[in-house]
């Protein structure tokens, strides 16, 4: 048997040689095989079922063609996914992204990280992503909604409550949400726990639209209780302005710290005075305009073209990126590092890059995984999946209260299996091998099928 630091290499390689373009996919992969050799050195079962090479393999994957007329008539197709990744531990569950950008590569890495964040969770989930390359900017609301009839009259034929629950994520929320289950509920039956993040006023749970956000915050609160601090007047830099960013900047507020910063994908505000959380919302949910709407009605505020990260003289202790897959690189963490912040916790998925997260681990920097930091959002779906089996809504004080104690868990977690595999403070490791450890277990124990 080769030794466990050449197997990982084995199967790095061949993950490269299976897909060499599948660029996204192959940085989660290294990201995660880059950890877990602690663990293989104290779990030789793991090689002996070339467990590794199984799970960075898609139990299934699904690609279709989504046709849709615009409004003038014309007719559009766009290409719909859904990465059934791995159900050691539940039915599939995972969001589904919107955006010019989606393709197999980042579907699958985000499916891929989807499974060891949903381990992390506790809660009975395995690992799935979806979307489209479809980009919802400047489309009416009447060819969002034939767009969503039109995914899910494909999609549906491969969910449901057992099977596979998706959610929301970049390009996907209430609304498109609403309409993918008006479709789903025609063509099957009415079954509520198809789809999470849906509306209130149909089985929806509450704190679900604000998890993610919230969640990210718990996990830097915990995590500042143990190093006996809090986040009252700290200062931090928050990036997105999508539900992530809106609820992360809301909660940093209500605990007194105080969240100057937002951005979209054209630029970024600052306002020193603190984010004006009400106005974005306004803004952003409400009215669906562009972040220079925000500065118009508020005179503390400036615009900058450009990425937050890689522009901005940073003046805050903890950073929050929550918009979207490598926005902080390597020059980006040397800025954070040089202005001594202290915690960046990763409210999206991969925000940032490898090299920029081995950067910041060594610079002593608390680096907060996106597995782990946002899992709250994921944490939240599974509350909803169980109101909706119960029949019942339970109030926003008893999801916010689980989704708090949900984050301390995997907070404590990521620091005590960091710590045991003698990589303290090091919670990417922490994370990926918590996370693994469940869902190796349970795969071993199903008979590796
Ligand atoms: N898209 C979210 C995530 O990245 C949530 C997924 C879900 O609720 O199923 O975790």
């Amino acid at each position: 048997m080769q030794n466990p630091q050449e197997y990982l290499q084995s199967i790095q390689e061949n993950i490269h040689s299976k897909d060499p373009h599948q660029v996204e996919f192959l940085q989660a992969t290294d990201e995660f095989l880059s950890t877990v050799l602690p663990f293989l050195e104290e779990h030789p079962e793991i090689q002996e079922t070339n467990l590794l090479d199984i799970i960075t393999e898609p139990e299934r994957l699904i690609q279709f063609r989504v046709p849709w007329q615009k409004d003038n008539g014309e007719w559009a197709v766009n290409r719909g996914y859904r990465i059934q990744f791995n159900s050691a531990l539940g039915p599939y569950k995972g969001g589904l992204r919107f955006h010019p950008t989606v393709n197999l590569s980042i579907l699958k890495f985000l499916a891929f990280e989807q499974i060891f964040k949903n381990a992390l969770t506790g809660l009975p989930i395995g690992g799935g992503k979806g979307g489209s390359d479809f980009d919802p900017k400047g489309k009416s609301d009447a060819e969002i909604m034939r767009f969503c009839q039109s995914f899910m009259t494909e999609l549906s034929k491969h969910i449901g409550p057992s099977l596979d629950v998706p959610a929301g994520d970049i390009g996907v929320g209430g609304r498109e949400i609403g309409y993918l289950f008006g479709t789903y509920k025609r063509l099957k039956q009415y079954d509520a726990g198809v789809l999470t993040g849906k509306p209130l006023g149909f089985w929806g749970s509450l704190a679900r639209t604000e998890a993610t956000g919230y969640g990210a915050v718990y996990f830097v609160k915990h995590l500042l209780h143990d190093l006996n601090e809090s986040m009252e007047g700290k200062t931090a830099l928050v990036s997105g302005s999508g539900n992530v960013a809106i609820y992360a900047i809301e909660k940093l507020h209500e605990l007194k710290a105080k969240a100057i910063s937002c951005s979209d994908s054209n630029g970024f505000v600052i306002d020193e005075d603190g984010i004006d959380v009400e106005l974005l919302k306004e803004i952003k949910e409400v009215r669906r305009e562009r972040l220079t709407e925000y500065v118009k009605a508020r005179p503390s505020a400036t615009y900058y073209e450009g990425s937050l990260w890689d522009n901005h003289d940073v003046n805050a202790e903890l950073a929050f990126p929550c918009a979207t897959q490598n926005e902080i690189g390597e020059k980006a963490a040397k800025k954070l590092i040089d202005a001594g912040v202290k915690v960046v916790s990763e409210g999206a998925n991969m925000p940032v890059t490898l090299d920029a997260a081995n950067d910041l681990i060594k610079a002593g920097v608390y680096y907060c995984p996106g597995k782990a930091a946002n899992a709250g959002g994921v944490a939240v779906s599974a509350l909803e999946m169980s109101q909706n089996s119960q029949r019942l809504q339970w109030s926003f004080e008893e999801v916010d209260q689980q989704l708090d104690e949900i984050m301390k868990n995997i907070y404590e977690t990521c620091r005590d299996t960091a710590e045991n595999y003698k990589q303290k403070n090091n919670f990417l490791a922490g994370a990926n091998i918590a996370g693994f450890e469940k869902v190796a277990k349970a795969m071993i124990a199903q008979g590796l099928v």
